[in-house]
């Protein structure tokens, strides 16, 4: 098979413009970024508020191994799927990060004949908008250390700033830091540090927000820092949020690109899917609603995390209803849970697979506890055998079908389109979030890791206890809750394969995203500067004179 750029440039793009006029757009709703790029005005929902919303797809995932198991690639076959077969259907996906770009995972623009296009421009600057988020957040931080450096008015507590400097690239050397060195004319010395972009409260914040208001309401609620009086300090007490919203005018309208088919897509933020809920904007998804009849969403990580944080936190802050969960596995990943080793994964073993299947089993009947529907995706890999597929059909608890998207684009969806109409038709959702969110932010975080987790307790560290009674003090005691664990297990430990419980859930230290709206509680050591690796990526990307790149996959 050919390589995804290789692939991506035998493709046939067509006008943006003819995407954005099939959709019903006006001139004035779109913003053109070249050819085949646009930016949608996202005042454009408010006029459309009165059109009845599409049907929304929630794609989710079991739990990993390590290489990703499709649900970027799957969301895209599924939707291009649903358009062949005549419904009108958006693909909405979060735009990647240049970290895992030049680092390990590689791109984010799906894989095989299921991408959306151009791939490059996707993956590298794209509509910048992760670069004005990377640019808000750095203004915010220059506003701080300027103001403690022109008298503190604020008291600033110089040894608890919680807002760090961000840049979107992987570079461990950048997580501890000492600024402010070179004597007084260069402020105070501090400790400080970078986080990625995507962990920003920025990149959340910009996800959640309903319009330039929210935006700026939701930035100004940001807790930047403790004061010497042990107060909150936030980032409208410094009045930046104006500035910071404007920096981020442009990087609020959704990107509208297109599938390898031709069919409409929305690519738009990309907040982390452990400090922060995981899903592209909900801007995009909201007006993909409107915009089709069937609109696909993937959550980013396996359900526990992105489908848990989805039908609990995303889907009621932005009042969308869920209509089906498409939930991803492959072979590999089932294998892996059934105990057998990473570079074994390619031979054939049937009762591997069969053991690995409580994985999948457990992320099915979680998502049944949010009253939604449940198709399972078998993303189909090369190695797989016959037995071995027929094995996870035959033990799978719901509908299973084989998806061969990655090799053959909508053609090898389409039975997965028609089993997800024809399930949404036949069982109508009674989707409802499972957390109430009246509930204690421990109480919460009981029902979570008990119901979704499986664990037998939860116990806290003395860190997280007093962190606790602090969030209670500040008036968070009852906000609503964001678990930051591995994605490589459904517990807290990674070692931790296939289907755990009974065992204790240890959380660690809180963090507060007032902006976003929720506490994050830390089960775990979350990587909020990745590195790279001893090769990694970016040393096979290259381009030539005429301008083609290779190395991006
Ligand atoms: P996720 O969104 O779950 O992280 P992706 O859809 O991005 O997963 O896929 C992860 C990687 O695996 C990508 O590089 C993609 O091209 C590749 N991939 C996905 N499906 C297949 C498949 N069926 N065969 C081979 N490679 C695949
Ligand atoms: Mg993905």
């Amino acid at each position: 098979m050919l390589s995804d750029i290789e692939i991506a440039r035998n493709a046939k793009l067509v006008d943006i413009r003819k995407i954005a006029a099939e959709l019903g757009l006006q001139e004035d709703d779109v913003k053109l970024y070249g050819k085949y790029i646009a930016k949608i005005d996202h005042r454009l929902l408010k006029k459309l508020s009165e059109r009845p919303n599409g049907k929304l797809i929630l794609v989710t995932a079991i739990t990993p191994t390590p290489a990703g198991e499709g649900k970027t690639t799957t969301s895209i076959g599924l939707s291009m799927a649903l358009n062949k077969i005549g419904k009108r259907s958006i693909v909405t996906l979060r735009e990647p990060s240049l970290g895992p770009v030049f680092g390990v995972k590689g791109g984010a623009a799906g894989g095989g004949y299921s991408q959306v296009l151009p791939m490059e421009d996707i993956n590298l600057h794209f509509t910048g908008d992760i670069h004005a988020v990377t640019a808000a957040h750095n203004l915010i931080a220059a506003m701080i250390d300027a103001h403690v450096n022109h008298g503190n008015e604020l008291k600033i507590d110089i040894r608890k700033i919680f807002w760090k400097r961000a840049i979107d690239m992987n570079d461990r050397a950048l997580r501890q830091i000492v600024i402010g060195l070179g004597g007084s004319a260069n402020g105070y010395p501090r400790e400080d540090g970078f986080i990625i972009t995507a962990a920003s409260e920025l990149m959340a914040v910009l996800c959640l927000a309903s319009d330039l208001g929210d935006l700026k309401r939701r930035i100004g609620e940001i807790v930047i820092a403790q004061s010497e009086e042990k107060g909150l300090v936030r980032v409208r007490d410094l009045k930046a949020e104006g500035a910071a919203t404007v920096l981020l005018k442009d990087a609020i309208n959704p990107n509208l690109v297109q599938t390898i088919e031709n069919t409409p897509a929305l690519v738009h933020g990309g907040p982390f899917a452990n400090i922060a809920h995981g899903t592209n904007s909900l801007i995009a998804t909201k007006l993909a609603l409107k915009l089709a009849d069937y609109v696909v969403t993937e959550a980013g990580f396996a359900a526990d995390l992105g489908a848990q944080k989805f039908l609990d936190f995303v889907a009621p802050t932005g009042g969308l209803f869920v209509d089906l969960a498409v939930v991803v596995a492959s072979i590999r990943a089932l294998k892996y849970h059934g105990g057998v080793n990473k570079d074994e994964l390619g031979k054939e073993n049937i009762e591997a697979v069969v053991r690995g299947m409580e994985n999948l089993k457990v992320h099915v009947e979680n998502l049944e506890k949010y009253g939604v529907p449940v198709v399972v995706a078998l993303n189909k890999f090369a190695t797989d055998t016959e037995a071995e597929i027929e094995a996870v059909i035959e033990n799978c608890p719901v509908t299973c079908v084989v998806n061969e998207a990655y090799s053959k684009g909508s053609e090898g969806a389409i039975e997965l389109a028609k089993t997800v109409i024809d399930t949404i038709q036949r069982q109508p959702s009674n989707y409802k979030p499972l957390v109430d969110q009246n509930l204690s932010v421990e109480e919460k975080i009981e029902l979570i890791a008990k119901e979704i987790y499986r664990a037998g307790r939860v116990v806290y560290t003395d860190t997280a206890r007093s962190k606790l009674s602090m969030i209670k003090k500040y008036g968070f005691g009852n906000y609503p809750v964001i678990i930051a664990k591995t994605q490589n297990s459904i517990s807290d430990d990674p070692k931790k394969i296939n289907a755990p419980r009974g065992y204790e859930f240890t959380v660690r230290d809180f963090l507060i995203s007032a902006g976003a709206g929720f506490v994050v509680a830390l089960a775990g050591e979350i990587m909020l500067l990745p590195g790279l690796p001893k090769i990694p990526a970016a040393v096979n990307i290259d381009i030539d004179e005429s301008g083609e790149i290779i190395g991006l996959f």
